[in-house]
């Protein structure tokens, strides 16, 4: 069972609902019926549910087709409790480009709400005597469901906006500071600001809105993560994939056993292989899919019948920052690393995050 609900491929990209997302149902059935509510109440509460959150669907394709402009993939877009998530495959390093992906979500809210504002009567609303104006807003119902939704996409677009990274606003500020300063000092600057507003949505939350408090948790830890990131991509800056490379590693045959492999594995720290043939690399035996393997093939089978021949070689040359990237996205952490067709190295996560923690030792 997956944990989460796969909804289909739209413009190519995967939507999926978490499964945490259906309890967002359980809390407004609570507060529905605590309210006196009835089952009728619940429909449109439950309706309105999915009205908003095929908005905020809409809002991830904004950042997700944004970023398609500029080449960057999206794996996936997911719904949570709190919201959408959609998972670029990259974050450009160009702040224009930053600032047109993060502020491509919330126009598209603003573009929903301009629609609706056409077909809904808002004066009826605003304009009504205070008791009147209660009576029509006191639950969801089907006389003000879209004038509801309407409000909430301008509450979208407000929420988003705010500074607080790395939410879009958060981003949109990076990216305008990017503009004056480096990047790294810029992104201090704007996790800085998004942790304390966190802590500021934190409290609120606590006397008020539960959402809102799990929310400012999710940013307070994901403006520290993203910013951990950027100062770590700036320490690998200026090296290339050579100064970080394992150069003694053991490669394999294809015509090898799955045994010298396992034996290979025991009496070393190395885990995943490459598997050459005339000094080139044919493939790539992760320890994954040999012990796999071993549950269901002789000891005896040779590795060619267990190696992924699919893999992605890096050039010796190339940039370490990029590669580091390229790791952090990827499941499978390991790479042959070539230099005029041969193969020189290995580079996997470890061995970053060991150049990493040297280098950050004798840069104090
Ligand atoms: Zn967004």
């Amino acid at each position: 069972m997956s944990a989460s609900l796969n909804l289909g491929r739209y413009a190519g990209i995967k939507v999926q609902i978490h499964w945490t997302f259906w309890l967002l149902f359980l809390f407004i059935g609570f507060m529905v019926f605590s309210g006196g509510g009835d089952y009728i109440d619940l429909f449109w509460s439950f309706l309105f549910i999915f009205a908003l959150f095929f908005c905020v669907v809409l809002h991830e394709y904004g950042h997700a087709l944004a970023a398609r402009r500029y080449g960057i993939g999206t794996r996936s877009i997911t719904l949570l409790p709190i919201g959408g998530v959609a998972s670029l495959k990259d974050m450009p390093e160009d702040p224009k480009q930053e600032f047109v992906i993060a502020i491509a979500g919330p126009l598209v809210n603003v573009v929903i709400a301009i629609i609706l504002y056409i077909f809904v009567p808002v004066e009826e609303f605003l304009v009504s005597d205070p008791e009147l104006l209660e009576e029509q807003l006191s639950g969801i119902t089907a006389s003000n469901f879209m004038f509801y939704l309407l409000m909430v996409n301008v509450v979208l677009v407000v929420f988003n906006m705010l500074p607080a990274f790395p939410m879009d606003g958060g981003r949109v500020f990076r990216a305008l500071l990017s503009t004056r300063m480096s990047r790294v000092q810029a992104t201090r600057m704007a996790t800085a600001l998004g942790k304390f507003m966190a802590l500021v949505f934190f409290l609120l939350g606590l006397f008020g809105n539960i959402i809102l408090a799990i929310i400012a948790v999710f940013i307070y830890f994901g403006a520290h993560s993203e910013n951990i990131v950027i100062q770590q991509i700036s320490l690998l800056e200026g090296n290339d994939i050579r100064d970080a490379m394992i150069t003694d590693f053991t490669t394999l045959s294809p015509d090898d056993t799955l045994q010298q492999a396992v034996d290979r594995i025991l009496a070393s720290t190395e885990q995943d292989f490459i598997v050459s043939e005339m000094g080139k690399p044919v493939g790539i035996l992760y320890m994954a899919d040999l012990a796999q393997a071993l549950r269901e093939l002789e000891r005896t089978t040779p590795i060619r019948e267990v190696m992924q021949t699919r893999f992605v070689s890096l050039q010796a040359s190339a940039p370490l920052p990029s590669a580091y990237r390229q790791l952090r996205q990827g499941d499978r952490n390991f790479f042959p690393v070539m230099e005029n067709g041969t193969l020189i190295g290995v580079l996997d996560m470890n061995n970053i995050n060991e150049f990493l923690t040297l280098r950050a030792a004798y840069d104090y």
